[in-house]
């Protein structure tokens, strides 16, 4: 067994809580405003694969007046400080996963509900001929089917 498979988690890798995202936004010389703060504290174990859209809903609840362009903003800073990944998943709009472990996602095809998926790619074994070159960093597989309320909904009707 190599290094590689021992090192294999199976767990939530949060990206850091908003205070320390406070402070090292500070660090980078951009601006902490309450919006954003707030914006952090929505993403924090949020595991639902948010989009801008959605997080811009649950964060007009209490700030109203703040835009869906801020939000674009503050996530698109998070992507570029590696906080969150963006992920494009061909649910229609772009999600962030505040996730940051290794993992891969089953994506339900009717309600476009996104989980993470847990699974060791290092025994997928692909040939030399396969890889045309090419040197693989990261893989991510997505399974794409029905989840279990879309199921129970089908079989009903
Ligand atoms: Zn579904
Ligand atoms: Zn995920």
């Amino acid at each position: 067994m190599d290094s590689k498979r021992k090192s294999f988690v199976i767990e939530w890798q949060s990206m850091r809580n908003s205070e320390e995202l406070v402070k090292s936004f500070r660090e980078r010389g951009r601006k902490v405003t309450p919006q954003r703060e707030r914006i952090f504290q929505i993403l924090q174990g949020n595991n639902s694969h948010p989009t801008a859209e959605s997080v811009h809903a649950e964060l007009i609840r209490d700030m109203p007046t703040v835009s869906l362009k801020t939000v674009y903003q503050t996530l698109h800073e998070l992507v570029d400080m590696g906080e969150i990944s963006p992920l494009d998943l061909g649910t229609g709009s772009s999600r962030f996963d505040p996730n940051q472990s290794a993992h891969h996602h089953l994506v339900c095809t009717r309600c476009h509900l996104v989980k993470d998926l847990y699974l060791d790619v290092n025994e997928v074994q692909v040939s030399k001929e396969q890889l045309q070159g090419f040197e693989v960093g990261v893989a991510e597989i997505t399974f794409r089917g029905l989840c279990g309320d879309c199921r129970a909904e089908v079989q009903e009707k």
